[in-house]
């Protein structure tokens, strides 16, 4: 006491700081609660996609970190001042780029749990809560999706959470390549071939050049819009026929079920059939349009998931999920542990040694992890299966009233089928000819992507695009939490009003 005591500093900050004070944690804790709540309520206000240039934030801050303390009142100002410029507001109901984040109540106060015990539960031993609650969800979630026995634990299955869906991959992937080397010899790991096909996630080829897979034989099978931009399992067939002929060996399919650029779907049957025969491992990823999986309605997708050998879907997506939270469901979890597992001296203990629990370090890239199932577990008993169902089947019928009023003008088109809750739309080649005096595809692109530039640049709303077969098109993706049917309306007119002033331009 004493000495330290008085020695403050200018701004009259205590040194005698304690990092977690409890007094002080409910305090501050309040504080950024609050400073939240503002946000949510003002989030309409800020232009949806940041303005700011790059670079923007180093001009505005302090070249190195303080010596002394400063308050959290001046650091929330700051907060204020300085970073919310530069988000990006993915929680604005004007927000419909990429997929949407869906943000909620029951999932950040999951967050806020997890975070607040801050436990680091690598083995059942370090924190047996976190690897129960999580074995339970995934068994609960499971559940909600029908997916067949063999992926829960009670039948001989299980589920992990993992940070995304690029580790989920890279995961399967590396079990599905020691698995087959096992069988081949690890000196044939050049043989190796993954599919997809040019609708799959980069993530799966990231994560072939990760797990060593030869560069060359990452196989992106050709779609085409006769066939809604699916793999079909006869372009899968002849590309494994053609690569056993070379001597190849096909290793690993990933069928997507709701594409990143269109929300195609992947017929999972006929091609799990194909794969089989060959000895293919096949991964689902369905890291968007799982969530829609739990309504009656939207299961089919999942049809044929029984004979795949692993699942995944992002409960960060579209499940009311904070970032982040991949769901992945394996059929035969010690090829996982077989090709990720370590046992080092310092972490042994009598829980593992009896193998009656799952140590999840063993399922996974890295060892330390999060508490992660307080999220699911707060999210699935705060809302229900009822309410979840609710606020999915609100977003697809909002993505159904966009794709209405775009029908009501005759100068748009919906490019391919909506699926879920995102439409793929431009303006037509017709009129963009009755403009420009050109049809060119070309010409068409390049018009609607200055479109949809323009429109983002208002910050009234935001969107992001794809290309899909040669085709440039604006995807609206309704999924941020916030969002309403007035939302959709009023985006709709922000489009509208954009395409006049360029029409007119042009
Ligand atoms: C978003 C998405 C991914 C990537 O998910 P991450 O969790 O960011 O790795 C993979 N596949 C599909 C189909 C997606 O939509």
């Amino acid at each position: 006491m004493g000495s330290l005591e008085n020695q403050k500093p200018e701004n009259g900050f205590n040194c005698t700081i304690k990092p977690l004070d409890p007094e002080e944690f409910r305090r501050q804790g309040h504080m950024v609660i609050d400073f939240l709540a503002d946000y949510y309520k003002n989030v309409e206000k800020y232009p949806v996609r940041s303005q700011v240039e790059p670079g923007y934030l180093r001009r505005r801050l302090p070249e190195s970190a303080p010596q002394d303390p400063e308050p959290i009142e001046e650091i929330l100002q700051d907060v204020q001042k300085d970073i919310v410029p530069g988000i990006t507001h993915w929680q604005s109901p004007n927000y419909f780029a990429y997929f949407p984040s869906s943000g909620s109540i029951a999932g950040f106060l999951g967050e806020m749990l997890s975070t607040g015990f801050n436990v680091v539960g690598f083995n059942w031993m370090s924190s047996p809560a976190a690897t129960e609650l999580e074995s339970i969800m995934m068994d609960w979630l499971g559940k909600m999706l029908k997916l067949p026995n063999e992926f829960l634990f009670s039948g001989g299955g299980g589920g992990v959470l993992q940070g995304t869906t690029c580790e989920a991959i890279l995961c399967t992937i590396v079990a599905a390549r020691d698995q087959m080397l096992k069988k081949i010899g690890r000196e044939n790991i050049n043989k190796l071939v993954v599919y997809g096909s040019d609708q799959t996630h980069s993530a799966v080829q990231k994560a072939a050049q990760i797990a060593g897979i030869n560069p060359n034989n990452f196989r992106a099978v050709s779609t085409t819009k006769a066939n809604a931009f699916g793999l079909t399992a006869e372009a899968l067939r002849s590309t494994i026929e053609a690569d056993v002929e070379a001597g190849l060996v096909p290793l690993f399919l990933c069928a997507t079920i709701g594409t990143t650029s269109s929300t195609a779907v992947d017929q999972l049957s006929p091609l799990c059939d194909v794969a089989n025969e060959y000895g293919v491992w096949v991964h689902v990823d369905a890291a968007y349009a799982g969530s829609a999986c739990i309504c009656p309605e939207f299961r089919h997708f999942l049809d044929g998931v029984e004979n795949a050998h692993s699942f995944s879907f992002n409960a960060h997506k579209w499940f009311f999920t904070t970032l982040d939270c991949c769901c992945l469901w394996v059929k035969d979890p010690s090829a996982l542990v077989k090709a990720l597992s370590t046992y080092p001296e310092y972490l042994r203990n009598k829980a593992s040694e009896t193998k009656q629990v799952v140590d999840y370090k063993d399922w996974q890239i890295t060892l330390s992890r999060r508490f992660r199932s307080l999220k699911l577990w707060l999210v699935l008993r705060s809302y229900g299966v009822a309410n979840l169902r609710k606020f999915l089947r609100s977003h697809v019928k909002m993505a159904k009233n966009f794709e209405g009023l775009i029908g009501m003008d005759k100068r748009f088109e919906v490019v391919v089928p909506r699926n879920f809750a995102t439409v793929c739309f431009r303006i037509s080649p017709i009129e963009i000819g009755k403009n420009l005096n050109v049809t060119k595809d070309e010409a068409t692109n390049e018009f609607n992507s200055k479109l949809l530039e323009s429109i983002n640049e208002s910050g009234k709303i935001y969107m992001t695009h794809a290309v899909i077969g040669g085709v440039y098109v604006m995807r609206f993706a309704v999924g941020a939490s916030l969002t309403e049917n007035r939302h959709v309306h009023l985006a709709w007119k922000v489009v509208q009003e954009h395409a006049n002033a360029l029409l007119k331009m042009s």
